[in-house]
């Protein structure tokens, strides 16, 4: 899952991209208003947290234009602001959450997986599918009951293709929702993880349709 951090403050920004890298998640950070909106843009995000006293143009502001153009990602803001007006403004304008500064870390993860979970349209944080189980919390995999071991990669491609029952997903979608902005991804590094994956899972788990992408099987 691909998170967009918006968030002007340095340090506030370095300890919540890392407590979000820690909890699995691929993360970019834009540091002002005008660069979100621009990230925001090619929508390969799955959710957007979102401070509101930011430079250039303000989280507010933001939203609107975000909701207003038809993006309906989930936004949880994140903000020093704690003024009743303000939390009602903020989920007025779009929001689907809103945490008041300083928070919890682990709070704002278990917040981002409820976003997530929701949106997705499912109230149960584990991912099902035949006898596979994958739960995104404790970072396990069961097949047959049986647990599998796999990589961080291969977690994130299995989880990513998981989350999407029956879509096929390109080679290029699967690299946006798993790798952030620069970080190396060799020309192969998806089929490499898919290979590692069949060895484990069994080749029928994961379906390559030819040309078009790959989707786990029903
Ligand atoms: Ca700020």
């Amino acid at each position: 899952m691909r998170l967009l951090l918006v968030e002007d403050d340095p340090m506030i920004g370095k300890a919540v991209r890392q407590g979000l890298l820690n909890a699995g998640f691929t993360v970019d950070w834009a540091h002002d208003g005008a660069a979100a909106e621009l990230a925001l843009r090619n929508g390969v995000y799955d959710l957007a947290i979102l401070d509101l006293g930011l430079p250039v143009k303000d989280g507010m502001a933001l939203l609107g234009s975000v909701r207003r153009g038809g993006n309906h990602l989930p936004v949880l803001i994140a903000t020093a602001r704690d003024a009743v007006s303000a939390r009602i403004a903020g989920l007025n304008a779009g929001a689907d959450d809103y945490l008041v500064k300083p928070f919890d870390m682990d709070e704002l993860v278990a917040r981002v997986r409820a976003l997530l979970r929701r949106h997705a349209g499912s109230g149960s944080s584990l991912l099902t599918t035949g006898d596979l189980v994958l739960d995104p919390l404790r970072k396990t995999v069961t097949q047959g009951g049986q647990p599998v071991a796999l990589s961080a990669r291969e977690f994130a491609l299995l989880e990513t293709l998981m989350q999407r029952p029956g879509a096929v997903l390109s080679r290029e979608k699967l690299e946006e929702s798993m790798y952030g902005w620069g970080e190396e991804i060799g020309s192969n590094a998806i089929e490499v993880h898919l290979h590692y994956l069949r060895k484990k899972l069994g080749s029928a788990v994961i379906v390559n349709v030819r040309g078009v992408g790959y989707r786990v099987a029903d």
